[in-house]
C-alpha cells in the first residue's frame, strides 16, 4: 500500500501514520520524492482493511501497489533511482562503464588491465575472486588474496569495484574490500544471499538469471529491499534460449520492460550475454541505444591467456574503440559519457 502524503503534512502527522502501520504489523519505507513525499506500507495488507488511512490527518491518498514487488515498483517510486558509488552515479544522466577481467589473476595483470580501462573512461573496475565455474576443476579464483588485489587497484585507479559473492558467509570480509556486491546469474534466487545483501548497506548488483523472467528478477530486487537496502543495480546479461549461436541471447528488450516496471537503475552486460569477444561491440552499443544506464564489459590485456572467460574479453585497444564508439551513440540518445 502506497501512503501519499499531502505536501503540507507536519511530522506530527507523518509520525503517528508510521505509528499506526508499524502497529498493524507492517513494515514503513518512507520515500522523499522530488515532489511528494509517501509511505510505503508492506506486508500483509488485509490489517489495513479496517483502518480508514485516508482519513489521517496528513493523508492525501492511499493506493495499493498492484504488482508483487512493491519496494522496488515504479508504483512505488515515481522518479529514478541514482545509486552513488564513491561519487560514480549510476542511474543518472551519465552512462557509466564497469570494465575488467573476469576473474582476478594477479596484482600485475590486474592492475595492468585496470589502467587501461580507466584511461579509455571506465568509471568502475570489475574482477571475480569467487568463480562460479560450470566445472569444480577450472579456476575457482583467488578468494581474500584476490579481494586484496582488486582493492589495491581500485584505489591505484580511483575506480570503485565491483566483485561478486557466492556464499553469505563471505559478507563481511567481502564488504571491507568491494564497493558493489555482485549477485551473479546463477544466484539471482538463493534467497538467503539475497537477504544477506539486504541487510547491508552496500550498492548490489544484481544480475539476471540463465532463466529468470521479470517478475522474477524484480522480485528477487524485492528480497533485497525488503531488507532495507534499496542501492539496487539490475544487470541484464542475456538469457538462455535455444539459440546456441551466442552464449546467452541478450534481451534487450528488458531494458524498456524494467524502466516502465521499476525505478531502479539498469546496467547490461553484452559480454556474457554473447560470449564472443567481437559480438561485444554491437550489442554494448544497442544497450545505450536501448536506454541502459551502464555497461559491463570483460576485458583482458591478454585474452589467450585469460583463467575465465578470455574469449568474451575485450583487448585494451578494442575496449578503447568501443569507448569512442559508445560515446557517439550516448550522445545520439541525449545521454552523458
Ligand atoms: C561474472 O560477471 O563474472 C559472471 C559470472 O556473470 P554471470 O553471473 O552473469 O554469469
Ligand atoms: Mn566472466
Amino acid at each position: 500500500m502506497i501512503i501519499v502524503l499531502r505536501p503540507d503534512a507536519t511530522e506530527e502527522q507523518v509520525d503517528h501514520i508510521v505509528k499506526k502501520v508499524k502497529g498493524l504489523g507492517l513494515s514503513v519505507h518512507l520515500s522523499e520524492g522530488t515532489e511528494r513525499k509517501i509511505i510505503g506500507a508492506i506486508g500483509d495488507e488485509s490489517a489495513l482493511v479496517t483502518t480508514p488511512l485516508d482519513a489521517f490527518p496528513g493523508v492525501e491518498k492511499v493506493m495499493p501497489i498492484m504488482k508483487p514487488y512493491k519496494l522496488v515498483s515504479r508504483e512505488f517510486q515515481k522518479e529514478d533511482s541514482v545509486i552513488d558509488v564513491k561519487g560514480v552515479k549510476i542511474g543518472g544522466k551519465k552512462v557509466q562503464v564497469i570494465s575488467g577481467p573476469c576473474s582476478i589473476e594477479n596484482q600485475t595483470i590486474l592492475l595492468e588491465i585496470a589502467k587501461a580501462v580507466k584511461k579509455s573512461g571506465a568509471t568502475i573496475l570489475r574482477g571475480g575472486a569467487f568463480k562460479p565455474r560450470t566445472s569444480p576443476y577450472d579456476f575457482q579464483g583467488l578468494g581474500e588474496e584476490g579481494l586484496k588485489y582488486l582493492r589495491h587497484a581500485g584505489d591505484e585507479t580511483g575506480l570503485p569495484v565491483v566483485t561478486e559473492i557466492m556464499d553469505p558467509r563471505d559478507i563481511d570480509m567481502i564488504c571491507q574490500y568491494a564497493d558493489i556486491i555482485q549477485i551473479g546469474a546463477r544466484n539471482m534466487q538463493n534467497f538467503r544471499l539475497l537477504k544477506e545483501v539486504g541487510s547491508t548497506k552496500k550498492p548490489v548488483l544484481l544480475k539476471r538469471a540463465l532463466s529468470g523472467t521479470i517478475k522474477e528478477f524484480l522480485m528477487s530486487a524485492e528480497y533485497i529491499a525488503s531488507q532495507g537496502n534499496r542501492n539496487i543495480i539490475l544487470c541484464e546479461r542475456g538469457i538462455r534460449t535455444y539459440e546456441t549461436a551466442t552464449r546467452n541471447t541478450l534481451d534487450l528488450s528488458a531494458i524498456p520492460v524494467l524502466r516502465e516496471l521499476s525505478h531502479l537503475p539498469i546496467v547490461v552486460d553484452p559480454s556474457h550475454a554473447v560470449g564472443k569477444w567481437d559480438l561485444v561491440a554491437p550489442m554494448a552499443k544497442a544497450a545505450i541505444a536501448a536506454g541502459a544506464d551502464g555497461l559491463m564489459i570483460e576485458s583482458h590485456a591478454n585474452p589467450e591467456e585469460a583463467l575465465c572467460d578470455g574469449g568474451q574479453s575485450l583487448k585494451p585497444k578494442k575496449f578503447d574503440q568501443l569507448m569512442k564508439a559508445l560515446s557517439r551513440v550516448a550522445e545520439a540518445v541525449d545521454r552523458d559519457f
